[in-house]
């Protein structure tokens, strides 16, 4: 255990449960909004006029363009918005890319948000905003986009696709498994990534088993949300800026990519990060994490490869040269001849193996 360590508790009013959206407008005027727009993906639009409903006079409209990798352009036409209808704070509805949006328009106005999570993405704790312009993504890291107030209402996941639910909590997994070797990693981070590793690890295999899993469901969000909490404390490795530089050029699923980079990056880190490793093991019950995971990918069904994703193989190169050039810190130093043969995996769909520097 670290003896000399930093921690970094984020402020947040949660409240957890089933069937939870009845506090939404109480919790909204607790902050102090006034006017509120809503925001969905077009997909959730329904459940967005719900909200919009529950809001009743304090509510501002609807806003149903948020998309993936918070492209710059939706955020300035959602500012539009925001401004038009006089707006003094958000309720974001969805998965990571409403919430990305919710924290653009944060960024630019500081204004309140409350947030409804519905996929086990993590943004909703996190100080992190990444925003996609001209094919890059980049990320940014400040309070102000950090959600005042986060309800969580497990009924809603409950119409998460279960292969998606499967990919968006192995993305909720390489959160904790990043935050166990983060450079400012803590031991309470250590513990909370942990449990939220292996609360998902046990649930997931329940929701694609069987959607409507109460149980099933309650552990994979209560996990996801473990996970959510550490990744916003700690600062992130290898493995997501490999996703974050996937997702920006080539406009990939967020959640597949993760799922799919995730073994790999733990095999690339497992002679940096042997006691980290050794804890993603016990939390999944096999001695070899980044194989373990691995299989886990199969036997729940998110196994693909970038190459069936849609990237081409011309892009291994774009995305080795972006880590190289911008590299964040990792437990082991970045390098190009053992990247390229991770990235190659990885396009290939190929099980992950450890390669020596070259
Ligand atoms: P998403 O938000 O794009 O959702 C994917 C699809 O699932 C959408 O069509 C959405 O409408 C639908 N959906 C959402 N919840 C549903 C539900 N309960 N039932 C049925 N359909 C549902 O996907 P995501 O993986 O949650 O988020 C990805 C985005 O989040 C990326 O842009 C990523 O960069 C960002 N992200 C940011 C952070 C951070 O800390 N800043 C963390 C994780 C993810």
């Amino acid at each position: 255990m670290k003896r000399t360590f930093e921690y970094n508790g984020l402020p947040a009013h949660v409240i957890f449960g089933y069937n939870t959206l009845d506090s939404v407008r109480a919790e909204v005027e607790k902050l102090g909004v006034k006017r509120a727009i809503v925001l969905t993906t077009p997909e959730f639009e329904d459940k967005g006029k719900q909200i919009a409903d529950l809001l009743g006079s304090i509510s501002a409209g609807v806003y149903p363009c948020a998309k993936m990798h918070t492209p710059v352009a939706v955020t300035e036409d959602a500012m539009e918005f925001f401004q038009a209808r006089k707006a003094d704070g958000t309720v974001a509805i969805g998965g990571g890319s409403t919430i990305g949006l919710g924290k653009a328009i944060a960024l630019r106005t500081d204004c309140p948000q409350l947030v409804i999570p519905t996929t086990y993405a993590g943004s909703e704790m996190s100080p992190y905003l990444g925003q996609t312009e001209h094919g890059v993504k980049t990320t940014i890291s400040s309070r102000k986009v950090l959600p005042e107030t986060v309800v969580y209402d497990v009924a809603l996941t409950h119409t998460l696709p279960p292969r998606f639910a499967a990919a968006s909590g192995v993305n909720a997994i390489a959160h904790s498994a990043e935050a166990l070797y983060a450079k400012n990693t803590n031991p309470v981070v250590n513990l909370m990534a942990a449990e939220g590793i292996s609360m998902l690890h046990e649930a997931l295999p329940k929701v694609v088993a069987n959607p409507e899993d109460r149980e099933g469901r309650f552990d994979a969000l209560y996990g996801a949300w473990l996970c959510s909490i550490v990744q916003g404390q700690v600062s992130m490795a290898l493995h997501h800026k490999i996703c974050h530089a996937l997702g920006g050029s080539f406009n990939l699923p967020h959640a597949d990519i993760h799922a799919n980079v995730l073994p790999h990056a733990i095999a690339y880190n497992s002679k940096a990060a042997v006691a980290a490793v050794e804890t993603i093991a016990n939390s999944i019950g096999n001695q070899n994490a980044a194989l373990g995971l691995y299989n886990f990918n199969l036997e729940i069904g998110v196994y693909t490869s970038l190459k069936d994703l849609g990237m081409p193989e011309s892009g291994i190169e774009v995305i080795v040269d972006q880590i190289m050039n911008t590299p964040y810190w990792n437990p082991r130093k970045m390098n190009r001849g053992a990247l390229t043969k991770l990235l190659q995996r990885v396009w290939l769909g190929e099980p992950p193996k450890y390669d020596p520097d070259q």
